[in-house]
């Protein structure tokens, strides 16, 4: 019912010459690949590189980030109309690297999803605890809060371009992914947590992806919960064969 997505998060890397290898590479590995929808978020100087590499292919290209002005005297920053113009369809918005380094808070988070959506991205929104929130018990109210911030005010048509990325932050880049266990209970909360604030429907038709350390090892525990929709990858998307693992995980 709720079509997996695979999507990949290049973070600070690969220049053009590098994108263009792992672009060529990982299309003839996932080519034949049905009932996943695949996503690449290089940086936003190579978008414009990629984007006729992927043209015939299922790969669909994602920024890591935006600014909530369509235009202006916002010197260094980039608008969601210039992304579609660049040929995203989709946008990392609220990566806890971005919240940690960047100064990134809730109600930044949520101009930006409100701006991206108005101009016709779909957002992936990430949210996750830090491991002091956790070991404090405190995970539910800091997912319910980022939830509840992040899209205050978008009505339930605007929360279906909506995908979640539960991202436990002690789990990204550190090799410790949450258990199978651990990322279903909270995904399920995740869930209700739209059921109360919009309905049940709209819980059931949310996405929700896990990330943090997914890896060809683990993606298939994973994949297997009920409420785990797929998976944000870090690491392990910047070699085509390992993200075209976890791409083909039921293979
Ligand atoms: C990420 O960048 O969103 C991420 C989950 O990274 P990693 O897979 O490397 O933990």
């Amino acid at each position: 019912m709720r079509t997996p997505i695979i999507a990949g998060n290049w973070k600070l890397f690969k220049k053009s010459g590098e994108a263009v290898d792992l672009v060529s590479q990982l299309i003839p590995l996932v080519q034949n690949t049905n009932g996943v929808e695949i996503i690449i978020a290089p940086v936003f100087t190579v978008l414009p590189t990629v984007k006729p590499l992927i043209a015939n292919s299922n790969i669909m290209l994602a920024a890591q980030n935006c600014f909530w002005e369509e235009e202006g005297a916002f010197t260094g920053e980039i608008s969601p109309g210039m992304l579609m113009d660049a040929g995203c369809t989709h946008v990392i918005i609220g990566h806890s690297e971005r919240r940690q380094y960047f100064g990134e808070t809730d109600d930044k988070v949520n101009r930006k999803i409100k701006a991206a959506i108005t101009s016709g991205l779909t957002v992936l929104f990430c949210i996750g605890e830090t491991l002091d929130e956790r070991e404090a018990n405190n995970t539910f109210n800091v997912l319910r809060t980022q939830i509840e911030q992040g899209i205050s005010g978008l009505t339930k048509d605007e929360l279906a371009k909506v995908v979640i990325a539960y991202e436990p932050v002690w789990a990204i880049g550190t090799g410790k992914t949450a258990t199978d266990d651990q990322a279903q209970e909270a995904h399920a909360f995740i869930r209700g947590a739209f059921a109360n604030l919009y309905d049940h429907n709209a819980a059931e038709s949310i996405r929700i992806l896990y990330g943090g350390s997914v890896k060809p090892e683990n993606v298939k525990g994973l994949m297997s919960q009920p409420d785990i929709d797929g998976a944000l990858v870090g690491g392990a998307s910047l070699k085509a064969d390992s993200f075209a693992a976890i791409v083909n995980y039921r293979i």
